[in-house]
């Protein structure tokens, strides 16, 4: 009986403060609680997100809210080398619902808070290759680990690619954080955070297949809005970086 009043006492709590963060919605002045496509911190958009999973529920929380969340394969941030660059990922449900019609897909967001840079793709392999752009200037020139080389297997990488990379890798591009670029099968495409000797990527060599932007351009290509079928930001907004998807 106890537990159960407990229980009951408890539930009526959470309920309580609920509701007072939803009558005192106008004073939230974090990110906004929707979809956005303007810069914020890593910090910001996961508080928003909670606040919102708060305020409403976790069930089907990425689909209802569209709001940026971490990437369910890579949780944490990336530091690289002894630059001040870092990479935090996140991901937005844009897709329309079963039955449903409507613009939108799955988006990824790549952050590097130090610099207040990020990019916006429809494509997860292009906003990497745009962080890489920005983190690892130059990484279009590492070499390429030909097919032949097993680069992993169930325990992580191979003594054979482990030598390959060490032979053949610039020094200064063998620091945490770093990319390697490998050969890939056609259906294998897919950039992998994480699997890289020092932790970074293993990029496909698929990315080096587009022509690499003049070197004279600073921008991988014209920003272009994606569609955006929620209200407008309200709060501090600062400018975004959004790729073409
Ligand atoms: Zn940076």
């Amino acid at each position: 009986m106890a537990d159960r009043i407990g229980g009951q006492l408890a539930f009526d709590f959470d309920e309580l403060a609920r509701e007072d963060a939803r009558a005192s919605l106008g004073e939230w002045s974090g990110a906004p609680l929707h979809f956005t496509t303007d810069y914020y911190p890593p910090r910001e958009l996961d508080e928003a997100f909670a606040h919102w999973c708060f305020l409403n529920t976790h069930f089907d929380s990425y689909a209802s809210s569209h709001m940026w969340h971490r990437a369910i394969t890579i949780p944490g941030d990336m530091t690289v080398g002894d630059s001040e660059h870092t990479a935090s990922t996140f991901t937005a449900e844009l897709r329309p619902r079963v039955a449903q019609e409507g613009p939108g897909g799955l988006l990824t967001q790549l952050i590097c808070e130090p610099c207040e840079w990020h990019a916006i793709s429809g494509d997860e392999n292009h906003a990497v290759e745009a962080w890489h752009d920005h983190a690892f200037p130059g990484w279009r020139d590492l070499p390429v680990i030909p097919a032949q080389i097993r680069v992993r297997s169930e325990s992580g990488l191979t003594k054979l690619a482990t030598a390959w990379i060490a032979e053949h890798y610039p020094v200064e591009a063998q620091v945490p954080g770093a990319p390697i670029i490998t050969e890939r099968a056609s259906h294998g495409t897919r950039h992998v955070a994480g699997y890289s000797p020092w932790g970074g990527y293993d990029l496909s060599a698929t990315a080096l297949d587009r022509p690499a932007p003049p070197s004279t351009s600073p921008k991988r290509s014209p920003a272009r809005a994606l569609p955006q079928p929620l209200p407008p930001a309200a709060g501090p907004a600062r400018p975004g970086h959004v790729l073409g998807a």
